[in-house]
């Protein structure tokens, strides 16, 4: 078995999430008192956050290369940056070590491809709906269109991002109109939605809607038991 590195803490929520699953996976997989082989170097989120929002990203890429450096020295064959939106500096982190990283983006665009969805819709943060390093990488590489919010409702997903759901809240008002915006993106086409920050997945799951969703937390961390047994 292989040793997944993750960067986490991105926020400490969904790397809990991680956590789970990835162990989950390997044992349905292996059986028995098998579990993964992990290494993690988890951030200060405020950190991050707080450069995110000032437009610091060289200096946010900085940090988590160095995150990506220990995980090498510790020992990880390969790694996972568990946040959608941390992949804008994806190239840059790594460069800066010589184990392989496995991105989230690729790894749910395989899903889409498998799932023949053409037309995606797309929930995360502002940055990863907004700019071209996430959606552009599945459009150009798997040919798959993906269709993003209105600005309002961006604005909406964005907030309950930061404001509940890396805080641990969990409000079934957001959940609501989560879902109005989900229904607005299959009415413009969109076959499935790719719940694009990996946080959403606390807030809905498939017992809430019947549109196809892409939880790109779990489709990262099968991806990553698969990779690991490989
Ligand atoms: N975990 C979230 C994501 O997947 C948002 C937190 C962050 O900005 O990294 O994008």
């Amino acid at each position: 078995m292989k040793t997944i590195g993750l960067i986490g803490g991105m926020s400490w929520e969904s790397t809990a999430s991680y956590y789970q699953q990835l162990n989950q996976g390997i044992k349905q997989q292996l059986g028995g008192l098998h579990s993964a082989k992990i290494v993690m170097v988890s951030v200060d989120f405020a950190e991050i956050e707080a450069l995110q929002h000032s437009g610091d990203w060289q200096k946010t890429a900085e940090i988590l290369a160095g995150a990506a450096q220990s995980l090498e020295a510790a020992g990880a064959d390969f790694f996972l940056i568990c946040t959608n939106t941390m992949h804008k500096v994806a190239d840059y982190i790594t460069n800066s070590v010589n184990i392989p990283l496995l991105h989230i983006a690729d790894a749910t665009a395989q899903k889409l491809t498998i799932d023949k969805i053409t037309t995606v819709g797309l929930l995360g943060t502002k940055f990863t709906m907004e700019q071209d390093f996430y959606k552009q990488r599945i459009i150009d590489n798997y040919g798959i269109d993906v269709i993003v919010p209105s600005d309002e409702e961006q604005s909406l997903i964005h907030s309950v991002i930061y404001q509940e759901l890396c805080l641990g809240k969990v409000s079934s008002s957001s959940r609501e109109r989560y879902l109005k915006v989900i229904e607005n993106l299959v009415e413009r086409g969109a076959e499935g939605v790719i719940l694009g920050c990996t946080e959403i997945g606390l807030l809905i799951g498939n017992q809430h809607t019947n549109t196809p969703l892409y939880d790109t937390t779990s489709i990262h961390a099968l991806a990553a038991v698969k990779q690991s047994l490989k």
